[in-house]
């Protein structure tokens, strides 16, 4: 009897075409503040005396708000224009995540929590969340920075816009689409550039013309205006003294539409879950703030506050990819060996672990 060669199992019949090797697992989850001794470190260093928030938000950052950016910059925001019976309605939609992220963050106090409570260590505590928070998604915390950043600008608002500050300390988010007056919480942003000066903001064309005392209409088009469904935004336009600062609000006092028009929404490369935006002011009404001829000086607060969020920004995404890359190089071999264990691969580890830690001590130093 001749021996049979047993018959090769038919393609159709095999489940997949090949096993998945030596591919790390997911980061997720993890936790943003327990993982991190460096930022432990310099957090208590630098007065920061309860972590216990810190350590929560870690989770939420390692974890729910880390899906919730990926699915905030996968789906994009969506300008419409007009409603479906065209009416003019300037609305950016969101992705849920995007909300989730925002209100998560608003909770949390990431906007308002050292202005309530400005003891020692409070401003350090809240960049521990901004730099947390930029690893689970930047784009959100663009309006997030904004508004911690408008609150020393609105500290000298006029009487007719008084009751703003006291909302932006709220700890609560409204996405709707409806007037300051209408809700607890408000978001601010911030329009100063234009095509023509960007950084130099003195070549600024926009035009305020005046109808009371502080109250103006103003003309004019920014180039760049992010997160325009915020409810008001610090802007710049000239009087005939020269440049001065505004708060322009989404909707009149009166409750009808300002008129802040968005022309579309910027096509960036990255920064996706933000709605950057190129708006025009057509006699738009705003409130003065700080003197006429002086709108750099008053701007300048809250530009200021904002530029040092770019570095914690900055220092958290450099975190959030030395992360990956050290997990990934736990859980991946390469000749023979986990690539953690090569001896170049440590070099390249080792130069991006000291950039990361480098960029975190001197943000926090800032604060
Ligand atoms: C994602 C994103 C969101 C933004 N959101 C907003 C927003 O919400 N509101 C808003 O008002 N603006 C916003 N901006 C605009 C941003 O603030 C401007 O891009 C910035 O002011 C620089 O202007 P510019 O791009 O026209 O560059 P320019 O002013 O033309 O500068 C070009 C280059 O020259 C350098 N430069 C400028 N002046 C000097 C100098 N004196 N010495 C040496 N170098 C110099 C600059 O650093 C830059 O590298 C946003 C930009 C981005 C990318």
């Amino acid at each position: 009897m001749s021996e049979k060669t047993p018959a090769a199992t038919p393609y159709s019949a095999q489940a997949e075409t090949h096993q998945v090797l030596n591919q790390p697992a997911s980061l997720l989850p993890f936790n943003t503040w327990h993982s991190d001794g460096t930022l432990q470190y310099w957090s208590q260093r630098f007065g920061v005396t309860n972590s216990a928030d810190l350590a929560s938000y870690g989770g939420l950052c390692g974890g729910t708000l880390a899906e919730a950016g990926f699915l905030a910059n996968k789906y994009k925001p969506e300008f419409h224009s007009h409603d479906r019976f065209g009416n003019r309605i300037d609305e950016v939609c969101f992705h849920p995540a995007y909300h989730q992220l925002m209100q998560t963050a608003i909770t949390y106090g990431l906007p308002a929590a050292p202005w309530l409570k400005p003891c020692a260590g409070a401003q350090v505590a809240r960049a521990a969340l901004v730099y947390q928070h930029m690893q689970a998604d930047a784009g959100s915390g663009c309006p997030l920075t904004m508004t911690y950043a408008s609150v020393p600008v609105l500290q000298q608002a006029p009487p007719g816009a008084a009751d703003w500050l006291g909302k932006v300390l709220t700890p609560g988010y409204d996405p709707a689409n409806k007037p300051y007056f209408a809700k607890a919480g408000l978001t601010i942003g911030m329009a100063m550039t234009e095509k023509q000066g960007g950084s130099d903001v003195r070549a600024n064309t926009t035009r305020a013309y005046p109808l009371t005392a502080d109250e103006y209409e103003l003309v004019g088009h920014k180039w760049f205006c992010s997160a325009p469904m915020c409810d008001g935004f610090l802007t710049l336009a000239q009087t005939d003294p020269g440049l001065s600062c505004f708060l322009l609000p989404r909707w009149r006092p009166d409750g009808s539409k300002n008129q802040f028009y968005i022309q579309r929404l910027k096509d960036k490369l990255g920064n996706c879950s933000n709605a950057s935006s190129e708006v025009e002011f057509r006699g738009a009404f705003a409130w003065r703030i700080g003197d006429e001829g002086r709108g750099v000086r008053t701007i300048i607060d809250m530009v200021a506050l904002t530029r040092f969020d770019c570095m914690l920004g900055s220092a958290g995404l450099m975190r959030a990819a030395l992360a990956q890359a050290l997990h990934h190089t736990a859980g991946r071999c390469a000749f023979g060996k986990p690539l953690q264990q090569q001896v170049l691969m440590q070099n390249v580890l080792a130069d991006l672990t000291l950039d990361s830690e480098a960029a975190l001590a001197l943000s926090l130093r800032a604060r």
